[in-house]
């Protein structure tokens, strides 16, 4: 049996969602890859077990199935709109041995260092990595594929004063009986803050949720099916759509300012919905209270903007995760204020061969999105292989501009919303600039 000399491939960092299907997408156009992960199993953050993981006992997709899932591999027959993570974690493993991933990987493997060997575009790349136990091994690969996930490294914020209590991040939150008995104040009310806050009803003394702004909440079913899956074909412009949904969702879930919430001061579809409407339900029948902006903190005393304030046991942060290559120098992957700027959300400008799978926000990409990410990303190396026109057509594209990919939305200037792009503007682009490979 004939080895393939790692200059000849491509390392591919991360088993999650974006990790397979670049390998399903490498496999597929025939470009040598080595995976590593960390995690001694695929899955990524869809696998509780998973240090990094930052899902919960009762986490569940928030994108319905038939959204979410990859084309090519259905999820099976009577899997439930909403699947749980452990439900997700066998899709995961199964895609992985259906298509004959998981030999490509070695797993209890961490990355530690990538580094382009010389500053020409086609330039190879020297990787290290460690094992379990192991010592750093370094070897030159062809190329790099990044899929380390963007919701692993907490966004912690500070307070001004002391809090005597129990400070957590909702990444080290798993169980709601870490509440038992407890005053609660959850910061922030975006998907995990609301999701925690449900869970957190049945368990705390108390329910509280810092909130600085408003949030539009989009509730998981209408009409008896998937909020996500009625009218998905229809392309409108952003002030219609805008306009329709909003007034849809005052049908189904009403005005949020009439539960405490602020109004919100920007439109539909600026920030990420928030995809739950038992939070509202709880907050109508008093089990959660909206509060506003947390002043300072003193001992277990929270003071808020609006001069009220209360007491607390536990402050839970869900205030989101910020991106994080710790294994690659920022300038690499063309970092820019709050995210590296990729051609795409995928190519970095200066090299040929350096990708990022999975750094993409927006509402309803799927991992069909990601999937196909993952097959631009391995039609383009091949082409390079091959040196086709197309190869060179989409090198030029990379070094010039950047598409406008917002789909003419004002997005909300904040971390997460840095690499946020309108869903079907950026599956157009990926997929024609894919086609343009085929
Ligand atoms: C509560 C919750 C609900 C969500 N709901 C949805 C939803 O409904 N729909 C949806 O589309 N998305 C949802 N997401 C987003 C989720 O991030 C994606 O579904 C998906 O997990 C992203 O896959 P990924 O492979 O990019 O990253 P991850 O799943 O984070 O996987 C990254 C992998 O890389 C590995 N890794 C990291 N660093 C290294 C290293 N240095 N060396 C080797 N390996 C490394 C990690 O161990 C991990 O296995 C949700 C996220 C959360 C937290």
């Amino acid at each position: 049996m004939s080895t393939i000399a790692t200059q000849d491939m491509i390392a591919l960092i991360g088993a999650g969602p974006s990790g397979l299907a670049g390998a399903r997408a490498l496999q597929k156009a025939g470009v040598p890859f080595q995976g590593f992960e960390a995690w001694n199993d695929v899955g990524g953050l869809w696998n509780i077990e998973n240090p990094r993981s930052t899902v919960y006992e009762s986490a569940h997709l928030i994108s319905s199935k038939t959204t979410t899932e990859f084309t090519e591999f259905p999820m099976p027959a009577g899997t439930s709109d909403y699947p749980g993570h452990a439900e997700l974690l066998q899709y995961f493993r199964a895609y992985a041995a259906h298509f004959g991933l998981t030999k490509h990987f070695r797993f209890g493997t961490r990355v530690l260092q990538v580094e382009p060997v010389s500053d020409t575009p086609d330039t190879l790349w020297r990787v290290t990595v460690q094992s379990a136990g192991g010592t750093p091994e370094t070897a030159e690969y062809k190329g790099v594929v990044i899929a380390n996930g963007t919701l692993a490294e907490p966004n912690m914020p500070t307070f001004e004063g002391h809090f005597d209590g129990e400070l957590l991040h909702t990444s080290a939150y798993k169980s709601p009986r870490q509440f038992t008995g407890k005053r609660v104040l959850i910061v922030g009310a975006g998907n995990s803050g609301c999701d925690i806050a449900v869970d957190a009803v049945h368990y705390a003394k108390s329910i509280d949720m810092s909130v600085r702004r408003g949030y539009y909440f989009v509730p998981k079913y209408v009409f008896g099916i998937p909020a996500d899956t009625v009218g998905g074909k229809l392309r409108l412009p952003p002030w219609l759509k805008q306009k329709i949904d909003s007034t849809i969702l005052k049908w189904f879930t009403g005005d949020p300012v009439r539960f405490g919430f602020p109004q919100p001061a920007y439109k539909m579809y600026e920030s990420h919905p928030v995809v739950n409407s038992l939070i509202l339900y709880h907050l109508g029948h008093g089990d959660a209270r909206i509060r506003a902006d947390i002043a300072r903190i003193d001992g277990h005393t929270v003071h808020f903007k609006d001069g009220t304030q209360g007491e607390y046991d536990m402050v839970l942060a869900a205030t989101g995760y910020q991106l994080h290559y710790p294994f690659i120098a920022d300038q690499l992957l063309n970092w820019q204020g709050m995210a590296p700027q990729l051609y795409l959300n995928i190519f970095a400008p200066r090299f040929s061969r350096l990708a990022v799978l999975g750094m993409v926000e927006a509402s309803g990409l799927g991992w069909q999105g990601r999937y196909e990410q993952a097959e631009l990303v391995a039609r383009y190396f091949k082409a390079l292989q091959d040196g086709t026109a197309a190869a060179q057509a989409l090198t030029q594209a990379k070094a010039g501009p950047p598409p406008d990919l917002s789909g003419s939305y004002h997005y909300l200037k904040l971390a997460r919303m840095a690499y946020y792009v309108n869903k079907d503007v950026y599956r157009d682009a990926v997929r024609k600039a894919a086609q343009a490979l085929a």
